[in-house]
């Protein structure tokens, strides 16, 4: 298998540390807002990472952190923690932000099919473990106190920069001059930062009350669970710079050789342009109620990771006609033959080897579903020809060859995934059944049934809307009591 490792700049033979085992971390959100769809195309990327590795027959420790504490609203050394000002915004506790979002978080992710991680440690879990490697570094003479805050000295880090491969000056940028504050170098960053007054995270430390640095966590949680040495670490191309670039550096300066792929998903861009919570970016729970979670997710996997992506309702609709026609396929070979059968000549044996290909050529997803359209056409093909008695056999080839790689490795088909796409197109019927009644009873001027019809149904949570293009709905949640 071939994978493209950041830190070397080539697609390498992917060996694993322990044979028949391997560990993957990959930097998760910060619990403070709502997730929009540009964060969902990690960790489907990832998902399909960990099934694909497991279908190899690798066992698979997938960790996955939260980041509760310590990011700050520059993503830098200054600002307020976005939990903190989240907090402050909505009358929460910190605690009340993380919890609320980490949920909103994996039920989206749920929707979207992808699996929970085998542990998804949290930042504030691990303050002792944070402390001690601060220590360390203090201690191996990498970082220096100042005033309560324990900084990473840069320039006693030889390698700082071979990830990024950014020079010294480019290792500035981003750093601006007024908040470089008490730093021996604007290029060092905080391992711990002292609590002002008023900050409402705060923890003892030897060096007074504080909170850790943003970067710190990944080190420390990921050689925690993973081991000094592991296999794979993941994370957006945004994170490159500057937070696994620190990962790094902490992690080695702490004697730990940390990770040894370094795997980074390009962005999800809408217009031309990255997406992101600032901008006012496409709300993943929206987007979910409105597509579900297969469409979203076949859609994601149409990119193959390392490219931009862009999205759009055309590109989006697109892909769901596409997924519509695999679906069609793999309907009509479940009727022929409601159980998977894979006999010694498997007619499948050539696609399979063409997906497994693909997939071992740097998780080329595209490619992967190429290969999927090209069953589906043969099957299609096949099952057309009246009077071949082959069918039931195939059909069963080909319900085995769908179920082992489009549902359990994309997770684009069968179990859960169908089931949140059937609902989906069962409650648009029933909707529309309604507003139809709804409609029928104004053109009769029949006003006090179609205003009830019109009021249960807000009272459900649909609102109805009359356009010049008829009756459109949308489902947010429940307006009040319902009652009856
Ligand atoms: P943020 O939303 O900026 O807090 O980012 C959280 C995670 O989502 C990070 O791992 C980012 O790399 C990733 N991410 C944010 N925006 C995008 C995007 N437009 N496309 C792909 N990944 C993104
Ligand atoms: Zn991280």
């Amino acid at each position: 298998m071939q994978v493209y490792n950041t830190l070397t700049r080539q697609k390498e033979t992917f060996v694993p540390l322990s044979e028949g085992h391997v560990g993957i971390y990959v930097c998760g959100p910060t619990v403070y807002s709502e997730p929009h769809i540009g964060n969902a195309r990690g960790p489907v990327f990832f998902d399909v990472v960990r099934r694909w590795f497991t279908h190899e027959g690798l066992r698979v420790r997938y960790v996955s952190n939260v980041t509760d504490v310590g990011h700050l609203t520059d993503d830098a050394d200054e600002g307020e923690d976005k939990l903190a000002k989240r907090a402050r915004l909505e009358q929460l506790e910190p605690m009340e932000v993380a919890e609320k979002y980490f949920w909103r978080y994996f039920d989206a992710m749920a929707r979207l099919g992808v699996r929970r991680p085998d542990i998804i440690p949290r930042a504030s879990g691990h303050i002792t473990e944070q402390l001690a490697m601060t220590q360390m570094l203090l201690e191996g003479g990498l970082a220096y106190e100042r005033d309560g805050s324990v900084y990473f000295d840069v320039s006693a880090w030889r390698d700082y920069g071979e990830l990024s491969r950014r020079n010294p000056d480019e290792q500035q940028e981003g750093t601006r001059v007024e908040v470089r504050g008490d730093k021996d170098d604007p290029r060092d960053f905080a391992l711990w930062k002292r609590a002002e007054a008023g900050h409402i995270m705060r923890w003892p430390s030897p060096w007074g009350d504080g909170y850790p640095g943003w970067h710190l966590e990944c080190s420390v949680m990921s050689t925690k669970y993973l081991g000094d040495t592991f296999d794979i670490h993941g994370g957006g191309l945004d994170l490159i710079f500057p937070h696994h670039e620190c990962e790094i550096a902490q992690a080695r300066g702490a004697g730990k050789p940390f990770a040894r792929y370094w795997l980074h998903w390009n962005f999800l861009t809408f217009g031309g342009e990255k997406m992101a919570k600032s901008k006012g970016s496409l709300a993943l729970s929206e987007l979910l109620e409105e597509h579900g979670g297969v469409a979203l997710r076949f859609h994601l996997l149409g990119a193959h990771y390392r490219s931009v992506s862009d999205f759009s309702d055309e590109s989006l609709h697109a892909s769901k006609q596409g997924l519509r026609r695999l679906h069609d396929a793999y309907a009509a070979v479940s009727k022929l033959a409601p159980t998977a059968t894979q006999s010694q000549n498997d007619p499948f044996a050539p696609l399979r080897a063409r997906f497994e290909a693909a997939m071992n050529d740097d998780f080329n997803t595209p490619q992967a579903i190429a290969v999927l359209f090209d069953a589906s056409r043969e099957v299609n093909a096949k099952l057309s020809r009246a009077g071949d008695t082959g069918a039931p056999a195939y059909a069963g080839a080909a319900k085995a060859f769908f179920d082992d790689l489009a549902r359990d490795v994309l997770g684009i088909m069968g179990g859960q995934a169908q089931s949140v796409q059937d609902d989906t197109a069962l409650l648009d019927g029933l909707v529309e059944l309604v507003s139809a009644q709804r409609q029928e009873a104004r053109l009769r001027r029949d006003f006090a049934t179609s205003d009830a019809i019109r009021d249960r149904l807000a009272e459900l949570g649909v609102a109805l809307e009359d356009t010049p293009e008829g009756v459109r709905w949308k489902r947010g949640e429940p307006k009040g009591k319902v009652s009856g």
